[in-house]
């Protein structure tokens, strides 16, 4: 391995070393000839690759455990494989300037968007190296797409500078490949279920049109610690069928926030995310700023007296806020080729996929961990289960309504959605938007729900997070 990615190195240097940009770094020195003009140059030869796609390998997708297609070692039919994929890269930030620059220094892909709505920050340049000081305040898409066009012309990346969710999903199915370098849970869980929603499926919830299905290969890192999955949608596990392994102590779900503090930390979320912009519209908060950090823990130890919830201090204040985690250019690094080897593999079938899950841990020495990541058989996005829930016959639909929104892992349902609505097959239970349903749907909340539903009868919930999938519940309630 290291011996072909050293050759594969020597022989990029001969023919990539087009665009001089002056910055003294080891790609502009030993120049033995005058660069080509960028627009001449084709896809550069790369040797080890060459050896990798048009040789039989004992190896090939069809022998491993999660087999998904049969690896044709044919004079560059696996090599056009690449060539002629759709490739997006989503966000391009740490994990997002790595992947861009392994798929482009892999010299066979060509089509590669990118999209994330994040603009540079002077902070970011130690690690997203991509960037330079005269990017600050420059859309990260936009900036990573032209280096790697201006460097790399045998790939082009187009850039999408915006929210993932302002893409609909025909977007995201125009794709042969996602590789997602998100940072946060909320964004995953919205790609991964507007991509497991893409699938064709029977009443089964099984796959009917295999081209509906959009791999997903998720990278993660924090810290010393990272991980690579490969998200077959509706055959492996999915993002949401691991959502039960994310601590839930980071993000709340705003409705608890807003009507039922439990702990410290939502009275701190409370006056950091729901108060400051209302008392400050035009200003945003600067987590750095001792006076502003202090004004949310003043107006979080308030309400915190208010519902008798203890713990809140200045030190855990600004834990929440800031939401401190150390970012390691080499963790980054090391998932994201983890990631552009399974895209590799997905594409050409050359080698076994990860089945399904990859942990990096270098806080402790070096070590790694695949595993299979079992689906779980009631996962709201890629099964179509009907979850039955228990209520007593007293239970309001608000109650129903926090249950939903809950994040405290086990015993319970932990859907950890965000603002549900709730519709019967007959009428509309309640409604978050538009205003007017809203208000006309918003004296149901206080309603028994034996009063708005028969037993056992369904309701479909929609949410932000869970866009593009449906999620059903059965009611049944408690005998008095
Ligand atoms: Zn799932």
């Amino acid at each position: 391995m290291t011996t072909s990615n050293n050759d594969d190195t020597t022989k990029m240097k001969d023919t990539s070393n087009k665009s001089s940009d002056g910055d003294g770094d080891p790609m502009d020195v030993d120049d033995q000839k005058a660069p080509p003009p960028a627009s001449k140059l084709t896809i550069p030869p790369r040797g080890s690759l060459d050896t990798l796609l048009n040789r039989p390998s004992p190896f090939a997708n069809e022998e491993g455990a999660l087999p998904i297609g049969e690896f044709e070692p044919t004079e560059n039919k696996a090599s056009a494989l690449l060539s002629n994929a759709r490739v997006l890269v989503v966000g391009a930030g740490g994990l997002g300037c790595e992947l861009l620059k392994d798929l482009a220094m892999s010299g066979r892909f060509r089509d590669v968007h990118v999209i994330d709505l994040d603009t540079i920050d002077v902070t970011n340049l130690n690690r997203q190296f991509l960037f330079r000081q005269k990017d600050v305040g420059s859309s990260k898409a936009e900036v990573a797409a032209a280096f790697i066009n201006e460097r790399c012309p045998w790939m082009n990346v187009q850039a999408h500078h915006g929210m993932i969710q302002d893409k609909d999903p025909s977007f995201y199915a125009g794709f042969n490949v996602i590789l997602s370098g998100l940072d946060n849970v909320e964004a995953r869980r919205w790609l991964n279920s507007t991509v497991v929603g893409l699938v064709e499926v029977d009443e089964d919830g099984d796959p009917t049109d295999p081209e509906s299905i959009v791999p997903i290969i998720d990278g993660g890192t924090e810290g010393f610690s990272g991980q690579a999955r490969v998200i077959l949608p509706r055959i492996t596990s999915c993002f949401e069928c691991s959502l039960d392994a994310f601590p839930p102590q980071k993000n709340f779900p705003l409705c608890t926030i807003a009507e039922t503090p439990r702990k410290p930390e939502h009275c701190i979320a409370y006056a950091s995310i729901l108060l400051w912009p209302k008392e400050f519209p035009d200003k945003k908060l600067d987590k750095d700023s001792p006076e502003d950090m202090k004004w949310v823990y003043e107006r979080a130890l308030e309400r915190a007296t208010r519902y008798n919830i203890e713990g809140v201090t200045y030190m855990l204040t600004m834990g929440v806020v800031k939401n401190i985690i150390p970012a390691v250019a080499s963790t980054n690094a090391i998932v994201s080729a983890a990631c552009v080897l399974e895209a590799v593999k997905i594409l050409t079938f050359c080698s076994q996929t990860l089945n399904t899950y990859m942990m990096y841990m270098g806080s402790e020495g070096v070590y790694s961990h695949s595993f299979v990541y079992e689906r779980k058989d009631d996962c709201p996005v890629c099964t179509s289960k009907v979850r039955t829930v228990t209520v007593s016959r007293r239970t309001t639909l608000n109650e129903l309504l926090q249950k939903l929104c809950e994040n405290n892992g086990s015993g319970s349902l932990n859907l950890r959605l965000k603002a549900p609505s709730m519709t019967t097959a007959g009428k509309l239970l309640y409604m978050q938007k538009p205003p007017a349903l809203n208000a006309s749907t918003k004296p149901n909340l206080d309603k028994a729900l034996s009063e708005l539903v028969a037993e056992g009868e369904e309701i479909a919930v929609t949410d932000p997070v869970l866009q593009h999938t449906h999620l059903s519940l059965a009611i049944a309630f408690e005998p008095e």
